[in-house]
């Protein structure tokens, strides 16, 4: 193909969008590859379609490879399956219902799983038809409470998913090993540059699970790389601290505090006291810090949990919210607090909580906070604070909460190790064992070897396939602007034509004529009016990888190969240009 800037609907922008959240949103927008339709939604302009359809095209062309085999469901769903597993609920605000004229309910599929067990469980129903993959590539809807950063997370988005059906747990783990080996395969031609995760499974359900993330500053995952591996915050699992024996501490005693109304005055106050700890002077990690939160459940019911962490760190929400869903986190408003007047408010202390106390109150504390531990913390009077206050001895808790921020130098039990670093990611796939949930939900069952009825066991594997493309965007682009890998880039050669004169718009369509021939596609700037310095800008701005400059030298049989990865550019002589660019890709 060739592409002629003359001619191209397409229009270059110099300025970042004022909504540009991220390199990928930005570039795509000013480089012409997207316009903004609404929130979340983005028109694809030629160029773009191109890249987009690049990387659909490796995609597919792994999961064949894999042996998958591709359908294609409509995204417009009646109820009823979603019903039959309790999503048209649970799903909550992020679903998109409507309904037909006939007032029958309908929604906009967010992910089909329901759609695919019930195709299975329509055709099949021996154990001899399994194990079987399906895939699609389709157009998602989901009603995020953020659309963010253009195609990142958009509210109409396309997905890659596949599921896999297997009469047992050691054929699942083989269709997932299938699918993780593709995911990489295809994500290395994607040029994506990626680590694989331990993933909590959330609203999905079901057991072992894995995400892609894309290191990248604009991503709204973290994830933890520890000695022994890597996880989302959402997985990790601090090592408990051990319990020690609480029998030579001193006795707790509360003393007033005035003016510690942070944890820094709290631990100054405390080391100026030197009768409060012989040992070794307080930090805020001595601190105890209690939280309360209101959680509502799928019917409504609310009840508040309190949380005791050390004081030298945050609740991570997303733990929090990951850690007690399907309930659904809020804040503990002043309504609530006066509701319940034992709690002081600023001096909460472990002693009126607990299930067991009058509060009735639920109190899970930090793995850290073990027994023989002894805590600074809230008196449960107004400028109180208890001193030497030991778990296990002056106060109880009922069980454990693994929610607070991770840091470097953390132990952890999953990933194994110390934490040495916490990075930035965004998720461009996710591989989830998902179990018999569906197939149980739905009735999926085939006959196995023994003539008996047993439920199918299923994975589901999905690619963000739109965000595969502002993730490649983000994590190749410099200054100038994109550079797009050579495996799906828009256009193969961006020609330049450097100069107003005949000869070189005649030799610029020859060339272009012999790269298509060599199989390459093209864009020629064959645009009148324009300076080489804007044709220049806009050919490092749209990011085709391979850049001909066809200009002064072509008099004498020489064109100049500008490779976007290269430092400097190269003459090369006319006749050996095509051979010269064919090798690059
Ligand atoms: P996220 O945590 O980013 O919301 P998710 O866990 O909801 O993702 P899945 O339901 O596993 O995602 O969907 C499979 C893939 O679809 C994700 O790995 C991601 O690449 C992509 N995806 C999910 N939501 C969006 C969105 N709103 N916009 C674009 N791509 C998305
Ligand atoms: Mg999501």
């Amino acid at each position: 193909m060739q592409y002629r800037m003359s001619e191209l609907f397409l229009r270059t922008l110099r300025e970042t969008p004022a909504d540009a959240e991220a390199a990928s949103h930005s570039l795509l927008i000013r480089a012409g590859y997207l316009r903004r339709a609404a929130a979340g939604s983005y028109t694809w302009l030629p160029l773009g379609l191109l890249a987009l359809n690049k990387v659909t095209a490796v995609i597919r062309e792994e999961m064949n490879r894999a042996g998958f085999q591709e359908v294609h469901f409509p995204a417009l769903l009646p109820k009823e399956p979603y019903e039959a597993t309790g999503r048209w609920s649970e799903y909550g605000p992020a679903l998109f219902r409507l309904q037909d004229r006939r007032g029958a309910d309908y929604l906009l599929a967010p992910t089909h799983e329901e759609m695919f067990t019930l195709l299975v469980k329509d055709l099949y129903s021996s154990y001899k038809d399994l194990p079987i993959s399906l895939y699609q590539i389709q157009t998602k809807y989901r009603d995020e409470a953020r659309p963010r950063a253009g195609l990142l997370r958009g509210r109409e988005f396309v997905m890659k998913d596949s599921y896999s059906f297997d009469i047992d747990d050691a054929g699942l783990e083989v269709s997932y090993q299938k699918h993780r080996d593709a995911y990489q395969r295809t994500f290395d031609r994607l040029g994506i540059k990626y680590v694989i995760v331990s993933a909590q499974s959330g609203a999905m359900g079901g057991s072992a699970s894995e995400e892609f993330l894309a290191p990248a500053q604009a991503g709204e995952d973290t994830f933890v790389l520890s000695e022994g591996g890597a996880a989302n915050v959402e997985a990790i699992v601090i090592a408990p601290t051990a319990a020690i024996n609480f029998d030579s501490l001193p006795a707790a005693q509360v003393h007033d505090t005035p003016s510690t109304a942070t944890i820094d005055t709290l631990v100054e106050f405390s080391n100026s006291n030197p009768e409060l700890r012989i040992d070794r002077s307080w930090s805020a990690a001595d601190t105890l810090k209690n939280v309360v939160f209101k959680l509502t459940n799928q019917q409504g019911d609310v009840r508040a949990l309190a949380i005791g962490v050390p004081g030298d760190r945050e609740i991570d929400m997303r733990r929090l919210e990951a850690a007690v869903y399907p309930e659904v986190v809020s804040p503990f408003a002043e309504e609530d607090f006066a509701k319940h007047p034992k709690l002081v408010k600023g001096y909460i202390g472990p002693q009126a909580l607990g299930l067991n106390s009058p509060s009735k109150i639920q109190y899970l504390v930090d793995p850290r906070i073990s027994v023989g531990s002894s805590w600074i913390t809230g008196a449960n009077a107004a400028g109180k604070h208890v001193f030497n206050l030991v778990m296990g001895r002056d106060f109880q808790a009922d069980g454990n909460i693994d929610v607070a921020e991770v840091q470097v130098g953390d132990n952890c039990l999953v990933p194994t190790g110390k934490v040495l670093e916490l990075a930035r990611g965004i998720e461009v796939g996710h591989i989830f064992q998902l179990g018999r949930k569906y197939a149980q939900a739905l009735d999926l069952k085939v006959l196995n070897e023994n003539g008996e009825q047993v439920t199918v066991t299923m994975g589901s594997y999905g690619i963000g396939v739109t965000r595969a493309v502002a993730v490649i965007a983000e994590q190749h682009h410099d200054e100038k602007g994109l550079r797009w890998p050579r495996s799906v880039t828009p256009v193969d050669v961006h020609l330049v034509i450097a100069g107003k004169d005949e000869p070189l718009f005649n030799g610029a369509t020859k060339l272009a004529a012999e790269l298509n021939q060599a199989g390459l596609s093209v864009i020629i700037d064959d645009r009148m009016g324009v300076s080489v310095g804007v044709k220049f800008n806009d050919a490092e701005l749209i990011g085709i990888p391979t850049i001909i400059v066809i200009g002064k030298k072509y008099a004498d049989g020489q064109v100049e190969l500008r490779d976007r990865f290269a430092e400097q550019s190269i003459d090369v002589p006319i006749d050996e240009i095509v051979a010269t660019v064919k090798q690059l890709s």
